[in-house]
């Protein structure tokens, strides 16, 4: 057995009960075999995987609060601190019923490899909830967000640790987490980031996640001496990845035909009405069965399809797990060229492997998905700085960033002779800084 099999069966039996977390590792650790059999001994003595597997700590609280009938309700509040090797841990915050402490594992571990790709100095967290924001009044939600904040605030600071939105989690809760990290700490920091513009915000946070995809898709076409214009795109998801990744998307010259939800999802032949999609998800948090009132051409289907449409490019932008072995199988039929990942973990690894070996370009989501991380690390600059940079100079950032993302696991793929593999190009490149700051640092 290789130290990389020992370590993962023994994880496997440790954490039998944890699949999402157990799947990531899976796939980071296929990746990694031939990284680490070049210096197996070492990295045995220090013991380097087991200490990549364990998260550094993991808070879990109870989150009281009152509902507008007088009921107190009670949810589980998470902040998992998986690896601060390389600065300071960051990572968003999900609201969502289905969060438990896999799902945080899951997304802390992959965050750390991510955050790594940026180039930027951030280390790897999740947290959240299993609270549902979803028909929940203003008050609720900010009352969960204030009890949730009251205990999160021992943990985290702008040094220490800076949560930001997830699945969820928008401009409304970062408002009120903000508000009440303040009020108890006294403190007027950058402690979190995807802030309102008018109290140190970036520009551009909004954008980041679903415009860095388009970028990384953009320069990915272009190193295969093609490009986005005319081409046909299926989103999956209608929240802050799926409509600014549609957004640029459009503003490339591609076609988007596809969006959907968590009851269902509507296909637009004529191309997407992005206008509509933000009106009914960011105005009126209403179902995408509305569009159809707005569009009369369009189809409007309940639950899951979105990956049976002719496209050239698919973009899984709206949770784990979404695009499974049929759908791969389908998109392939159907011609899909590129497949990126705007969500976490979007695509299991039997799809991954599948549409690999049909010869579609697939980038996973801690490379293709990291602007929306990377920018929240440009909002922590500006906030030690005091300053606010501008939409354009963000932007170009942003863009500079992805682009170096793509090469840096192009070019990791290559050492290591799998060229065109992104996955494990981006588990290779993510690794090797981490792991370098971990031996610096000595066993800790
Ligand atoms: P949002 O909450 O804004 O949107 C999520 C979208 O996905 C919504 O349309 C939602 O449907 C749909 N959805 C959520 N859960 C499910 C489910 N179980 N089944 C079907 N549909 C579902 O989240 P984000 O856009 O912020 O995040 C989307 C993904 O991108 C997540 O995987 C997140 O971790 C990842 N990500 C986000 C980043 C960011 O900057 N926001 C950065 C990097 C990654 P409905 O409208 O019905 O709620």
């Amino acid at each position: 057995m290789t130290y990389t099999e020992s370590v993962l069966s023994s994880i496997e039996k440790k954490y039998a009960d944890q699949p999402e977390f157990l799947q990531a590792v899976r796939e980071v650790f296929e990746s990694l075999e031939k990284v680490i059999s070049k210096n197996e001994e070492v990295y045995k003595r220090e013991a380097i995987l087991e200490r990549l597997v364990e998260p550094d700590r993991q808070i879990i609280f109870r989150v009281p609060w009152v509902d507008d009938q007088g009921q107190v309700r009670i949810n589980t509040g998470y902040r998992v601190q998986f690896n601060n090797s390389i600065g300071p841990y960051k990572g968003g915050l999900r609201l969502h019923p289905s969060v438990n402490l896999s799902i945080m594992k899951f997304l802390g571990f992959e965050q750390v490899f991510k955050n790594s790709l940026t180039s930027l100095p951030i280390g790897g967290a999740k947290g959240g909830s299993d609270f549902d924001p979803k028909g929940k009044s203003d008050r609720e939600v900010m009352a969960f967000c204030q009890s949730f904040m009251t205990e999160l605030c021992k943990y985290i600071g702008a040094d220490t640790d800076v949560p930001a939105g997830d699945i969820g989690t928008g401009a409304r809760e970062i408002g009120y987490l903000f508000g009440q990290y303040k009020r108890i700490r006294g403190l007027y920091e950058g402690v979190l980031t995807g802030k309102g513009l008018s109290y140190g915000g970036s520009l551009v946070r909004t954008q980041a996640t679903g415009y860095g995809l388009l970028y990384l898709v953009e320069e990915l076409l272009k190193c295969h001496q093609d490009n986005i214009q005319g081409k046909v795109v299926a989103i999956s998801g209608a929240g802050n990845v799926a409509i600014y990744a549609a957004e640029k998307a459009q503003q490339l010259g591609a076609k988007v035909v596809t969006m959907s939800d968590s009851t269902g999802w509507i296909y637009d032949e004529d191309g997407v009405d992005l206008a509509v999609v933000k009106e009914i998800k960011e105005v009126r948090r209403a179902r995408l069965t509305e569009y159809k009132k707005a569009r009369p051409n369009a189809q409007y289907h309940e639950g899951k399809g979105v990956w049976t449409v002719k496209c050239d490019i698919a973009l899984p932008c709206a949770t784990q797990n979404e695009l499974l072995i049929d759908d791969a199988k389908a998109l392939v039929a159907n011609g899909v060229k590129v497949v990126a990942e705007g969500a976490n973990m979007p695509t299991s690894i039997e799809a991954t492997k599948y549409l690999q070996n049909s010869g579609v370009l697939f980038v996973p989501g801690k490379a293709a998905n990291a602007g929306g991380v990377a920018t929240s690390a440009l909002e922590m600059s500006q906030n030690s700085e005091r300053l606010s940079w501008s939409f354009e100079e963000v932007d170009a950032k942003l863009k500079s960033i992805m682009v170096n993302i793509y090469h840096n696991i192009e070019d990791a793929a290559k050492r290591y002779d799998c060229e065109g593999n992104y996955v494990a190009g981006a588990n290779i490149a993510g690794f090797e800084k981490v792991v370098d700051a971990m031996m610096a640092h000595g066993a800790c």
